[in-house]
């Protein structure tokens, strides 16, 4: 995968652009990343702000959405938002290649940590820019939305109704969910409540590979495909095993972007 240092540049002069609509809301994604960024021990976090300058991760979050509205920008992460697995719930790089031509968060989350691997022997700014996107792949692969199956897929591109509202599918996976789970909580509020995941559970998460984390999601989420029909007026029923499913996925997130900074700058 080729990246021309150009388009690193673009991405980052790219300032006040307008946010697009994928995969976690924007509060979601600033409370995965604020919870991560308090977990991280004294050497990551100092590591980490030799790039950042002390802006706090949550900042950064959304940066992969907002760049993508701009078509000057949409090219080099095209396809990250999202990753493959096949009918079993496996991701090999053949399904990848041959479905999405290696264009998931997946693969793009493996390939900016292989860059990383020599962080300090790169520029700055192509580092802090690696750290962006990180901080936005690796919970935009659990969200339910955005795992994707090669015969079927969870993307809910169509409207239902919602406690009596219409709206598309999609976006209530993003955003209406949890938030309608816990009314008025804030980006920092919803990251206390990740930050109070169960410690067992927590080392259980970060176990694994980026692919072994996203075979996991995909094998939670794959019942979910069968929840929901274009048109179907979903309440409490759905409300109830859908929230909960997003919730676990939300705190599985936090674990393993944690877990995904550690490994390159902890050590
Ligand atoms: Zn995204």
């Amino acid at each position: 995968m080729k990246r021309p240092k150009r388009i690193l540049f673009l991405l980052l002069t790219a300032t006040a652009l307008p946010a697009a609509a994928c995969a976690w809301g924007g509060l979601f994604h600033r409370a995965v990343a604020e919870a991560a960024q308090r977990n991280l021990s004294p050497k990551a976090i100092a590591e980490i702000e030799r790039y950042t300058q002390g802006t706090p991760l949550a900042a950064y979050a959304t940066f992969m959405d907002e760049v993508v509205a701009d078509p000057r920008y949409k090219e080099p992460f095209a396809g990250w938002h999202a990753s493959i697995a096949d009918s079993t719930c496996k991701s090999p790089v053949e399904v990848r290649q041959r479905y999405r031509n290696s264009r998931d968060g997946v693969t793009a989350a493996e390939w900016i940590t292989e860059e990383l691997k020599n962080y300090r022997s790169l520029d700055d700014s192509v580092v802090l820019t690696y750290i962006k996107c990180l901080v936005h792949i690796i919970p935009d692969f659990h969200c339910p939305a955005h795992v994707r199956y090669t015969d079927a897929h969870n993307e809910g591109k169509f409207d239902v109704t919602f406690f009596g509202r219409k709206i598309l599918l999609h976006s209530i996976w993003d955003h209406h969910l949890l938030t309608r789970l816990r009314p008025g909580w804030d980006d920092m509020r919803w990251a206390d409540y990740l930050c109070e995941t169960p410690r067992k559970e927590i080392r259980a998460a970060k176990r694994g590979s980026y692919r072994e984390w996203f075979e996991d999601t995909a094998r939670d989420v794959r019942i979910s495909i069968d929840w929901v029909r274009p048109g179907d007026a979903l309440g409490d029923e759905f409300m109830e095993k859908a929230a909960s499913l997003a919730d676990k996925e939300l705190r599985k997130a936090a674990a393993r972007l944690t877990k995904t900074l550690e490994r390159i700058f902890g050590k």
